[in-house]
């Protein structure tokens, strides 16, 4: 054995980099997991985590509570092929989770059944194949310990803008420059949203997005991705990508799956607080969760978010996206006829909680759907819908302007 990185020590929250100076070579590549050595098993009265690596990459390691969660980052490595379910063999753990969180870095996350502390995190390097064995034990401590340690939204975001710290909107679009568009495809990384019939709701809606960008660069509007690749980015980073694109128009594109009733078509979701029946409430619910799940602290989102000012801004900006959920009911509908019977629906879906850029999400369709799963997965029927959101935000962008002017006088 070869270089060895470790800790030991009972600890809930541990930040960990196995990255020596001199191993910045061996870096470089992506390492790949062997399966069949790898694995979540228990161990003791503990949980033990192991990964056979191809080489050995910086990582770090932290819990997150409620719910109780492992959350170790990785710094490149390749996790395609790799069944979760797979690895999970112990009964300590309820779910695994792994994938891209952001370019050049890889997440797993562990669902604990209980509270669960970090006891020892060790690489091994193997000098003869060049090969690293991560091996982690967790240990069961009490619950208040746990959360004491539970690491802070800070630590989880790391690296990502933060809402506060950035400059304000520019002034109201008023139709004297062109309209800042800034495209929002779900999901993700490690959180690939819907899955049904082969098709991911991450990679629909990152395609979609950027053939809506081609279209919306033509009509002369300027375009910007909260993603441009599969890769993992909180709700509330979404928010701050737009602020610091200094967007006029915000809109978060969907194709989930509604586990309630048969919903089928288009539908506009604006923000509230309360929700317009139960699916929609469920379907923001899930949203939040899926950030959870994948390793996001949520518990102090609020305190960032939810202030006067905002909430002041926000009045004059619910109208605005009202109306452009109208607008786009109305585009949509001309293109591509098909819509939810009930096509403008609302609910608290973190994404749309921009105090000053009007917000809508659309769900181009439910991928429960086969109907809609067809749709969306032909290329002519999404440049129609890509042509009808375009008509939308044009005509909405007109009147919005003519009523800023109105506003000034
Ligand atoms: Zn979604």
């Amino acid at each position: 054995m070869g270089r060895i990185f470790r800790i030991f020590g009972l600890c809930a929250a541990v930040t960990l980099w196995a990255a020596a100076g001199g191993m910045a070579q061996e870096l470089s590549a992506l390492a790949r997991v062997n399966a069949a050595r790898s694995g979540v098993i228990d161990a003791g009265q503990g949980i033990e985590l192991r990964l056979d690596l191809s080489q050995p990459v910086p990582f770090r390691v932290r819990t997150l509570d409620a719910p109780p969660r492992l959350v170790v980052d990785f710094r490149e490595i390749a996790w395609d092929g790799i069944a979760p379910d797979a690895l999970l063999r112990g009964s300590r753990a309820s779910g695994l989770r792994m994938g891209p969180v952001r370019p050049g870095w890889s997440r797993l996350v562990l669902d604990l059944t209980g509270p669960f502390a970090v006891q020892s995190a060790e690489m091994r390097r193997d000098d003869a194949t060049g090969r690293a064995d991560l091996v982690m034990r967790l240990a069961p401590v009490s619950a208040a310990d746990f959360a004491a340690a539970a690491a802070t939204p800070e630590a989880v975001l790391w690296g990502l803008p933060q809402a506060v710290a950035l400059a304000p909107p520019r002034q109201r679009q008023d139709g004297s420059r062109p309209l800042r568009v800034v495209l929002d495809p779900g999901h993700g990384g490690i959180d690939p949203g819907a899955e049904r019939g082969g098709v991911r709701e991450a990679d629909l809606m990152l395609t979609f997005a950027r053939e809506l960008k081609e279209v919306l660069l033509r009509a002369g509007a300027e375009v910007a991705l909260t993603r441009e690749e599969d890769s993992f980015v909180p709700l509330e980073s979404r928010i701050s990508i737009a602020r610091a694109a200094r967007a006029d128009v915000f809109l978060s594109l969907h194709a989930d799956v509604l586990a309630e009733g048969h919903a089928t078509g288009a539908t506009i979701y604006t923000l509230s607080d309360t929700a317009s029946d139960k699916a929609s409430q469920k379907l923001a619910e899930r949203h939040d969760r899926a950030d959870l799940l994948a390793g996001v602290d949520l518990s102090h989102q609020d305190d960032v978010i939810a202030d006067v000012l905002m909430d002041l801004a926000r009045r004059d900006t619910a109208p605005r996206s009202d109306a452009l959920a109208d607008a786009l009911v109305a585009g949509l509908r001309q293109a591509v006829e098909h819509m939810h019977k009930r096509p403008r629906q609302s609910a608290g879906f973190s994404v749309l909680k921009s105090p000053d850029i009007p917000s809508v999400l659309i769900e181009l369709g439910f991928l429960s759907s086969k109907r809609d799963r067809e749709n969306l997965t032909d290329p002519e029927w999404r440049r129609k819908a890509a042509q009808g959101i375009r008509d939308a935000l044009l005509n909405w962008a007109q009147s919005d302007a003519a009523q800023a002017t109105l506003l000034r006088k």
